[in-house]
């Protein structure tokens, strides 16, 4: 049976692996790759987005980044958290009653901070649902990845033990026998 990442870590996963650092691939390298992949990901339709905003947005998948490698066993980086509470105060999130008296937190702005905020948004849920910590980046310097976490133990630190858990494994064992 495939393992399901739950919607919230899930989005945030996506977000932050628009860059694969491994080959340098960037699926949001300008601001019109930014709105086309906030189209197809969030449905959100955006007439365009400013050289601004998506700035805030590549350092806030960065951050976002650096925040769960403490997950994985890395140092918990503050002047990430710094950028994110920046970045927060452009995306403007807002809590959000509907007629069965249900709050969800909601992003006034309808652009591009719009969807940042959605995956703020996506963070709080994460966080009081318990996937948040499960949600991790590879330990591998050059990979980076960001991953869920699906063992009992929680215990995973690479993105994929068969490629990067072997390949630091392989790098060990040279170190200690060559
Ligand atoms: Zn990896």
């Amino acid at each position: 049976m495939p393992e399901i990442t739950p919607a919230a870590p899930a989005l945030v996963m996506d977000f932050v692996n628009t860059l694969d650092i491994e080959t340098g691939s960037d699926a949001i390298d300008s601001p019109v790759a930014l709105r086309r992949w906030i189209e197809q990901r969030l449905g959100t339709r955006l007439r365009s987005v400013d050289e601004a905003a998506w700035h805030t947005m590549i350092e806030a998948r960065e951050s976002l980044r650096d925040v769960l490698a403490s997950h994985s066993g890395a140092e918990l980086s503050r002047p990430a958290l710094r950028q994110l509470n920046r970045a927060g105060k452009s995306a403007e999130i807002r809590p959000q009653w509907d007629d069965a008296g249900t709050a969800t937190f909601e992003p006034h702005d309808a652009g591009a901070y719009g969807a940042l905020g959605r995956i703020f948004s996506a963070v709080v849920t994460a966080q009081s649902d318990g996937t948040w910590d499960r949600l991790k980046v590879c330990w591998a310097e050059d990979c980076r990845y960001a991953f869920y976490d699906h063992s009992k133990n929680r215990s995973g630190r690479w993105c994929t033990m068969r490629v990067c858990g072997n390949r630091a494994k392989t790098r060990t064992y040279r170190e200690r026998h060559g």
